[in-house]
């Protein structure tokens, strides 16, 4: 595990809140898709569980091992998700990713906890952490939409 980045100190708490008791740290009974990530630069894995109504994503379930970024990153997103379609999911996850490119700018409202990680995006080797959750759900999202498929993700 990488060591852990000097952030802001109110939102190394949240972090650190999040990491210690993550949010849907769960397997789903019945999940419509399972999607899986790794990221090797930092031996983060996540297993991400969805159910779905339609488009909109009914319940989340995500066991992750890894470094409290990562661990902090995706129980932050299950909260932000549950509930929303597809498609509000993937413009949060745009700006997600667009905050992790930005240490600097704004960091946009919709996003709520996950601001907390913008200070992740000074160290490049750690975006990765912060953004694997994110593109294993997309991976959900796009396995659902393709009708099934596991899909094993891996940061490179
Ligand atoms: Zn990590």
């Amino acid at each position: 595990m990488l060591p852990e980045p000097q952030l802001d100190e109110l939102y190394r708490e949240l972090i650190l809140d999040h990491y210690k008791s993550p949010r849907n740290h769960r397997r789903l009974a019945r999940a419509d898709v399972v999607a899986e990530g790794y990221n090797p630069a930092c031996g983060d894995e996540v297993e991400l569980d969805l159910a779905f109504d339609g488009a909109t994503i009914e319940d989340i379930g995500l066991v992750s091992r890894g470094c409290s970024i990562s661990k902090a990153s995706g129980s932050m997103m299950t909260e932000l998700v549950k509930g929303k379609d597809a498609g509000q999911i993937r413009r949060l996850a745009a700006e997600f990713n667009k905050m992790m490119t930005d240490p600097e700018g704004e960091p946009p409202e919709a996003l709520g906890d996950l601001e907390a990680l913008q200070g992740v995006a000074k160290f490049a080797v750690r975006v990765k952490c912060a953004t694997l959750p994110w593109h294993t759900l997309e991976d959900g999202l796009a396995q659902h939409e393709n009708g099934g498929g596991a899909v094993k993700r891996e940061e490179i």
